[in-house]
């Protein structure tokens, strides 16, 4: 089998990676406040109708951010953030605005997989509720094929 199969993304994006990626870098610094979750604080750093990501969690004994939920709001953020803050245990957040849904729901997906194995998500985020046609790219089967890969040596044949 001559065919190579292209690494995704998420392989590109391994933990060992993600120092050096400064796409993933530019994220964590966005996201890097992290904050005591309660309705007065979601309040304060959030206006109405904002829309964007979250990052729930709590503070491990070494003081390092231990993200355990992630999640976005296409509607409004701060008060998801607040639904969370009455209903969950989850102690601490973090946030980023974002600027459109599709953005917002790529990113979701890229730290859902980044990440899928500390989390307490139990399913993959869902399509935005009015654009369903939006799809993962970091799932394998949205991937697009590299045109070249349809190329088949004769001697295979
Ligand atoms: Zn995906």
């Amino acid at each position: 089998m001559l065919i190579d199969i292209p690494r995704s993304p998420i392989d590109a994006l391994t933990e060992q990676n993600i120092a050096n990626s400064g796409y993933v870098q530019m994220e964590v610094k966005r996201m890097k406040i992290v904050r005591k979750l309660n309705p007065k604080n979601v309040n304060i750093d959030i206006s109405l109708e904002e829309i964007g990501n979250y990052n729930l969690g709590y503070i491990s004994e070494n003081g390092e951010f231990i993200v355990k939920y992630i999640g976005r709001s296409d509607t409004c953020l701060q008060r998801r953030l607040k639904k969370w803050a009455r209903s969950s245990n989850y102690s601490h957040y973090t946030f980023r605005l974002a600027m459109t849904i599709k953005q917002c729901y790529e990113i979701e997906c890229r730290e859902y997989h980044l990440l899928s194995k500390q989390l307490d998500n139990e399913i993959h985020p869902g399509s935005p509720r009015f654009l369903p046609n939006f799809r993962c790219p970091w799932c394998p089967q949205n991937m697009e094929i590299p045109s070249n890969l349809f190329i088949i040596n004769r001697s295979d044949i």
